[in-house]
């Protein structure tokens, strides 16, 4: 990142009161970990700040300031940043009637640099990470709730400092955010370990369909799971990481069905193999060991082309 885009970064911070912070549907701990940290800091400075997530915060209510953040943006802005958002269908309907945004700020390597400043990192283990770089070349400082949402957003895209992108250099970042009043053993447990009974029983329709086969493990949860369960969101509760577990699997594969004839779907490799291409080729992106796309079709037919897809290139990567 060079010292010119940083320094035009900040002079149209300075510039700017309105400001408006966005990033992805369905966000996850970087997502709204980011959106406070930024949002947060130039509050701080003075600014008059609105974030915004589509399907709104209410995973992330253990975090200070998860209240401020509304589905929608509302008013006039003078400047409008990005984060953890690697395209920008991916905010959803949050930017509809506004321009393309002044500052993107990302680490998925499938980024479009869509915005006037892109400061995409994609060896960064989080845009959090990044936030936490750059806030002080941005002339803004932190505060504990600053460095609680960075801390949430590293924890959460490291699954608790454990993805081998975590080098010694993700830890001391960590280590400064805990110095700056960031508790560790809240963050962890409120983001990787507590689930609703509701959620654990979600989990449990999804590993009862587990399919294993030569390398892949898969599963799908569906509509009628959801309503059956009475689980309320439109994810599938992190059970993809559970699917991680499986030993013998090199990648594991999960099929969300949506609304609207929709599926989302999760590929999450192990090291040495690369599923953002293959998502990128279904119209989604993300990183080499993680990666995901909203896909329009029926659940089967989508399952069928994506197992095959990526049973291709499992047998392409053992050539
Ligand atoms: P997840 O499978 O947990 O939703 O996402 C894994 C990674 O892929 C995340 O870094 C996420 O931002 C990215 N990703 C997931 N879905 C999409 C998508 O539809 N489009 C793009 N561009 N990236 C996605
Ligand atoms: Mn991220």
């Amino acid at each position: 990142m060079t010292k010119e885009i940083n320094l035009k970064i900040k002079e149209k911070i300075a510039a700017s009161n309105r400001i408006l912070i966005v990033s992805h549907v369905r966000p996850d701990a970087d997502a709204a970990g980011s959106v406070l940290g930024i949002g947060l800091a130039l509050q701080q400075a003075g600014k008059d700040v609105q974030m915004v997530l589509q399907d709104g915060a209410d995973n992330f209510r253990y975090l200070p300031g998860s209240e401020q953040i509304v589905r929608k943006a509302d008013g006039a802005f003078d400047m409008i940043v990005v984060v953890d958002c690697s395209d920008p269908a991916r905010v959803g309907d949050a930017l509809n009637g506004y321009g393309s945004p002044d500052l993107v700020v990302d680490h998925h390597k499938t980024n479009l640099n869509f915005g006037t400043y892109n400061v995409v990192e994609s060896e960064q283990a989080a845009t959090a990470a990044i936030l936490y770089d750059h806030i002080p070349d941005w002339g803004l400082a932190f505060n504990t709730d600053v460095a609680s949402s960075l801390l949430s957003g590293l924890v959460g895209d490291t699954i608790g400092f454990r993805t081998s992108n975590v080098d010694s250099s993700v830890l001391r970042r960590a280590a400064a955010l805990m110095d700056l009043g960031a508790d560790l053993t809240y963050i962890y447990r409120e983001e990787l370990v507590l689930k609703s009974y509701q959620a654990v029983r979600y989990w449990g329709a999804g590993l009862n369909r587990l399919a294993y086969e030569d390398g892949l493990v898969f599963t799908s949860l569906t509509l009628a799971d959801r309503e059956k369960i009475g689980y309320a969101g439109n994810d599938d509760a992190d059970l993809v990481n559970v699917l991680s577990a499986v030993r013998e699997a090199e990648i594991a594969l999960i099929f969300i069905e949506q609304e609207h004839n929709q599926v989302k779907v999760s590929w999450r490799a192990k090291p040495g193999l690369d599923v953002s291409g293959i998502a990128f080729s279904f119209g989604g992106g993300g990183h080499a060991a993680a990666a995901g796309a909203d896909i329009n079709g029926d659940l089967n037919e989508i399952m069928a082309r994506v197992i095959e897809k990526t049973r291709e290139l499992l047998v392409s990567s053992r050539k």
